[in-house]
């Protein structure tokens, strides 16, 4: 039995049996750990917060070849601003999920942990619908990026031809990103003026973000995560009602 000592975040949290949770962490260190936690249900000593979701805890856990338990967790940071207004919390929570859909038990780096950190700060400060969408975008994008899964929208992915910046384009959400006509296409049209806004927005200016972005972003994400895409979704209706 090994045991280990990180910061980590709950991605996600489920009752296992009578008083056992299942929980999903993201390690300091960028692995997901799926874990059990004997009696959490009840023991609030052992297990502080919960075990809730937008917290960041202090764990102690260990690993057997067959399985790994929670033996501790005591609360790191909280961040009050989330459950001050809904479209904070439901932010937070999507980014959440995004980071749970692509997740991977190997740790490499501490990204996707720090990219968590700052979204749940950025959306405890503000819960302006048009920034706090473009944050979102462009948090969801970067954790794609991190796990191996970027997206291009200034080249053809198949024929590396840049994309002249007042053209419009196709994406193909499977392939990756824009596909240019003599590739075949894409399925997904995506005005110049729309592209340079994403494009503004993903390079961190979120002055030109505005809440339909997050159904785009769903839109060219789906391909790479359906999960991922699935928890953008989630949160049009939220910022974006039609
Ligand atoms: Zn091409």
């Amino acid at each position: 039995m090994t045991e280990h000592l990180a910061r980590a975040f709950v991605l996600d949290r489920r009752p296992h049996r009578e008083q056992d949770l299942r929980v999903t962490l993201l390690t300091e260190h960028g692995a997901r750990v799926d874990a059990v936690a004997l009696n959490a249900q009840r023991s609030k000593r052992r297990f502080m917060g919960a075990l809730s979701p937008l917290v960041l805890y202090r764990v102690r856990y260990s690993t057997t070849p067959k399985a790994t338990r929670l033996d501790e967790a005591q609360v790191d940071q909280v961040w009050p601003g989330l459950s001050r207004t809904l479209r904070s919390q439901t932010a937070a929570l999507a980014a959440t999920g995004i980071v749970r859909a692509v997740a991977e038990p190997t740790p490499h780096d501490g990204a996707l942990f720090l990219l968590l950190g700052e979204l749940y700060t950025a959306a405890a400060a503000s819960d302006d619908r048009d920034a706090l969408a473009a944050r979102l975008v462009r948090f969801a994008f970067e954790v794609l990026d991190h796990t191996g899964h970027a997206i291009a929208l200034d080249r053809c992915v198949r024929c590396d031809t840049p994309a002249p910046d007042g053209a419009r384009v196709t994406v193909d959400p499977h392939a990756g990103g824009i596909v240019c006509r003599g590739c075949g296409g894409g399925p997904y049209a995506m005005s110049a003026a729309d592209r340079a806004d994403l494009r503004s927005v993903l390079a961190g200016d979120y002055a030109v973000g505005r809440a339909e972005m997050l159904r785009w972003a769903a839109r060219i994400i789906e391909g790479v995560s359906v999960d991922a895409a699935g928890s953008i979704a989630g949160v049009v209706e939220h910022f974006d009602p039609r």
